[in-house]
């Protein structure tokens, strides 16, 4: 690569990263733009589908029904709805629907109609659609055929530029990461969007703590799939070229982030068995360990500092 892809700037450094998370160990140029800071794959090989194993995605995995989907529905039902005390409570009781609480912080409604880009066999579809939100669809080329849930699609198999339809709020839970062209994949979803419609992207950020640390250890750079590498500049570039706009851009980087960077730093990738990923017990971090890098995590996100960020982009006027 001659020049940054998202705003044509000059390399400033190049940075040689290994595959970690199987640990194949072989390595990846990534180049780093001395503008806007963005961080990129110098070329997606072409055979990058190899670094997915089959198992990557829970594939064509059906969504629960019957006494499980009930009781799910029952706890996620008033996320959305609920006042705030309550929902303050269900958030601490079900620490894994935080992500639908998120939902309720951008004040999106049982009403509003969503598409999640990359949504894998559709976990995420079938918790918006049992906290209430009925419009919630997925797309994901890469499923085998369309996932469906009851009589209704879950998980369309398709390009996002073949979607068809207007949604209120079109997402990216850390799949806009693994496409090699960032602007075109945020003008399809903004082609998509209707008046008063936005965007949600969650990606791996460089403008990070943790990317300044490990640099090439840094478990988020996650070689070769991740094509790109934001920095707060670079997703606001990239998003102004697709004709959007941030209305807001926050952190929401956990543990994870650092004890997958720590693991690399000492030659332990990410599937390993003595990895965090795989084990408690085994894990090469005691339980104290584990709470302080949670501590750490968190309030490097109230610094603007996490190597998760969540943006919230709309049609630029
Ligand atoms: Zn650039």
């Amino acid at each position: 690569m001659s020049a940054c892809r998202i705003c044509g700037g000059a390399i400033a450094r190049t940075l040689d990263v290994r595959e970690m998370m199987f640990g194949t160990r072989e390595r990846f140029a990534y180049e780093l733009c001395g503008d806007c800071g963005c961080l990129q794959i110098a070329e997606v090989p072409r055979d990058v589908a190899r670094h997915y194993p089959a198992d990557y995605y829970s594939f064509a995995q059906r969504p629960p029904a019957g006494l499980k989907r009930l009781r799910r529905r029952l706890k996620r039902r008033p996320i959305l709805a609920a006042p705030a005390l309550i929902a303050a409570a269900l958030k601490r009781a079900f620490p894994r629907d935080a992500l639908l609480h998120l939902y309720r912080d951008i004040g999106i409604t049982v009403h509003d109609r969503i598409l999640d880009v990359g949504t894998g066999s559709g976990e995420h579809v079938v918790a918006l659609r049992d906290a209430g939100i009925t419009g919630a669809v997925g797309l994901d080329p890469f499923v085998p055929h369309d996932i469906m849930d009851g009589d209704r699609v879950l998980v369309h198999r398709r390009d996002l530029a073949d979607m068809t339809g207007e949604f209120d709020l079109v997402t990216f839970h850390h799949a806009l990461e693994h496409v090699p062209d960032q602007v075109a994949s945020l003008a399809q979803a903004r082609a998509r969007l209707a008046p008063q419609g936005r965007v949600l992207v969650r990606v791996p950020c460089v403008s990070s703590w943790a990317f300044e640390h490990y640099g090439v250890d840094w478990v988020n750079l996650d070689a070769p799939r991740h094509c790109c590498l934001h920095s707060h500049e670079s997703i606001r570039r990239a998003a102004a070229r697709a004709g959007l706009e941030v209305e807001r851009l926050w952190c929401d980087a956990n543990a994870m982030s650092i004890m997958g960077s720590e693991q690399y730093r000492r030659d332990i990738p990410l599937t390993d068995p003595r990895s965090f990923a795989r084990t408690k017990s085994g894990s090469i971090f005691s339980a104290a360990e584990r709470a302080a890098f949670e501590r750490q995590a968190a309030a490097l996100n109230r610094e603007l500092r996490g190597d998760w960020i969540c943006v919230l982009l709309r049609a630029a006027p």
